[in-house]
């Protein structure tokens, strides 16, 4: 077998490419070979915020999709040869969440652990337990689900993190109905999906807030009726900062729902003028990924983006090879970029 390669942050602020080498899949696990990964902006929240939980040395990248080349023992619903996209939030099936029947708030998804090694023969903790910046990883058999064959891996790709979060915080968490007033600020890859998820769900107004121009631009190609501030029922922050979240909240009008999506920096606040938000009946709802759920969202929302109701191939603006990482990931949250995917 040809060496594997991955995108390793090793230490603090200390990335690279490099050399690694990857076991074979064990009991209910499999061996996947990495045909795409999106760059999505959790990466680099894991670079700057010293491994984001994730033991060192860590293997970059959790938005994949590729082919299964082996499967270990008891795996018996894949086979070599099936075209899957990786999901970080798979459900374990016996904690407290999901013996209550909520799956999508499991907190203790499957791992496959002692699969991944640097040169050094040091253990890869793969970021949200996929590890796709890679030519090949391994991953619970969960983890990976089947897509359509006529469904480009540069695009399937997307549907592991940004377009699940974006889609699904629409339609799980927030569950926007027709007709509603909706607001998306920040509309890099997540917005645009949450853009895509409130089209899909019948809002009858789609406002785009972002200071970029062409983010704007490309929200209205998306979806959005409108740009800037205006009342909705539903306010989606997918900044997370403390400017996004009030802003969000201020939009809200009478019942309505902020929904905060973004990542916040460690110590980030924000405060909430309580009268306002008891008068207005506000709520506020976090979204952890959309509280999507791999198995089942994923081959929804694959066929729709055959069935051309989910816009997947405009949200690809840029395929590089795997060796493009770096340029790939100091051009995350550039206004020209919606996605860059790689091909490792
Ligand atoms: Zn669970
Ligand atoms: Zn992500």
């Amino acid at each position: 077998m040809a060496v594997d390669h991955g995108v390793v942050l090793s230490s603090r602020d200390s990335v690279a490419l490099e050399e690694i080498r990857v076991e074979q899949p064990g009991p209910g696990e499999v061996l996947v070979r990495i045909d795409a990964t999106g760059v999505c902006h959790s990466d680099l929240h894991v670079i700057e915020e010293d491994g984001w939980h994730h033991p060192y040395p860590v293997l970059l990248g959790h938005e994949g999709a590729g082919t299964i080349e082996s499967i270990g023992a008891d795996v018996t619903a894949l086979a070599a040869g099936d075209r899957v996209v990786l999901g970080w939030k798979t459900a374990c099936g016996d904690c407290v969440m999901c013996a209550r029947g909520e799956p999508r708030r499991c907190k203790r998804p499957p791992a496959a652990p002692g699969r991944l090694f640097r040169g050094d023969g040091s253990e890869l903790t793969p970021v949200l337990r996929t590890g796709t910046f890679a030519t090949h990883t391994v991953v619970p058999q969960v983890a990976a689900v089947k897509i359509p064959a006529g469904l480009p891996a540069e695009q399937a790709c997307l549907i592991g993190c940004a377009v699940a979060t974006g889609v699904m915080s629409v339609l799980e968490t927030a569950q926007v109905w027709a007709g509603a007033r909706v607001a998306v600020i920040g509309c890099g890859a997540v917005g645009l999906s949450v853009i895509q998820g409130a089209r899909i769900a019948g809002a009858s107004q789609i406002r785009a807030i972002d200071l970029d121009e062409q983010r704007l631009e490309q929200a209205r190609r998306f979806g959005a009726t409108d740009v800037g501030e205006g009342p909705v029922d539903f306010a989606f922050d997918v900044v997370g900062r403390q400017a996004t979240f009030e802003l969000g909240l201020s939009l809200l009008a009478s019942g309505g729902t902020l929904t905060l999506i973004g990542l916040s920096p460690a110590g980030e606040t924000a405060s909430v003028e309580l009268p306002r938000l008891f008068s207005k009946r506000a709520r506020i709802l976090v979204s952890h990924g959309g509280d999507h759920l791999p198995a089942e969202d994923f081959p929804k929302l694959a066929r729709w983006a055959l069935d051309g109701k989910l816009d997947l191939a405009g949200m690809v603006t840029r395929l590089a090879p795997l060796d493009a990482w770096r340029e790939a990931l100091d051009t995350v949250g550039a206004g020209d970029v919606v996605r860059t995917v790689l091909t490792p």
